[in-house]
């Protein structure tokens, strides 16, 4: 089983014929997640495999244009496509009046439920039993936040020889064990899950890191993730201009990859005065070396890992 991202824009401030502004796709088992809606986020979806109509939830990092103008236009894309089943979107306080205010003035008339989730603090903000969205505090010019998608771990592959040799009656105890309950066997030997299950199978994790300047929440978000999308304003080399507009630059990027112990790390946010994406890696690689700069319609497949 995989999950897909599909990067829908990647550069940074406006939207250019090559780069979009920011928004990614999280794609597992028909379930869509966005992580922002920049202007134009759904035209890019059209032109990718990704289709609205498996979109539960629309993560918000912040109010900059960039990041959320494509929400009120993939909305009504959604009306006039007759969606009935309520949508979720999160994001920093003020996303209430925001879509009180487009209904008022008559922008936005949704025909579903708006599960609108305005963010306090940091912590999960989504969860169901297979997996959960977190957040963490970023640090840009506004209010920011970055998100983590994490799913749970499995059980281990249940060893049905095992099972057999050890003498369990085919039935109910097999689910007992799967679900880690110990149990007596007619002859009163004890059963533990151990016995006939094999090592844990790790959930993936994803984190999403935009618009920040390097800080503690980025950190922890990244914090072991099998995937990394860091934003990258600018290339290494850039950081004093970086911090002082509330951005990273790749280097920045990689050495939080690093640090946080991340498996693999994608660039984005990229500053559209750099057509040319080399730059971003030659300045980031040396310190993270499992590292690309994203383009729009990217994909990325992750394969779930089988035991730990
Ligand atoms: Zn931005």
């Amino acid at each position: 089983m995989s999950t897909r991202l599909v990067f829908l824009g990647t550069g940074s401030g406006k939207p250019t014929p090559s780069r979009n502004v920011s928004s990614v796709g999280l794609f597992r088992e028909g379930e869509l997640f966005l992580f922002d809606c920049g202007e134009g986020t759904q035209t890019q979806m059209a032109k990718s495999s990704l289709r609205p109509g498996g979109l539960k939830a629309i993560f918000i990092s912040h109010f900059h244009g960039d990041h959320v103008n494509g929400l009120p236009g993939l909305i009504g894309s959604l009306v006039l496509g007759n969606r009935e089943e309520a949508l979720t979107i999160v994001g920093p306080v003020g996303l209430k009046l925001w879509f009180t205010t487009l209904r008022k003035l008559h922008i936005l008339w949704p025909s579903f439920h708006l599960n609108i989730i305005e963010i306090e603090e940091s912590g999960v903000v989504y969860e169901t039993e297979e997996y959960r969205v977190s957040t963490e505090h970023l640090n840009h010019r506004i209010k920011c936040w970055g998100y983590r998608f994490e799913e749970f771990d499995r059980p281990g592959r249940f060893d049905l020889e095992k099972a057999k040799a050890l003498g369990i009656p085919a039935g109910p105890d097999f689910g007992r064990l799967q679900k880690g309950e110990s149990i007596t066997l007619a002859n009163g030997n004890e059963v533990r899950p151990d016995d006939v299950l094999g090592l844990p199978r790790p959930g993936l994790s994803v984190a999403y890191c935009c618009d920040t300047i390097p800080c503690d929440g980025a950190a922890n978000l990244a914090r072991g993730v099998d995937l990394l999308i860091h934003e990258s304003t600018y290339p290494g080399g850039e950081e004093k201009l970086a911090k002082k507009r509330g951005h990273s630059t790749s280097a920045d990027a990689a050495r939080c990859a690093k640090e946080a112990g991340a498996k693999k790390l994608v660039l984005t946010h990229l500053s559209q005065k750099h057509p040319n994406k080399s730059i971003f890696i030659q300045t980031s690689k040396s310190i993270f070396p499992n590292v690309i700069a994203a383009h729009d319609l990217m994909e990325i497949e992750l394969e779930r890992r089988e035991e730990k």
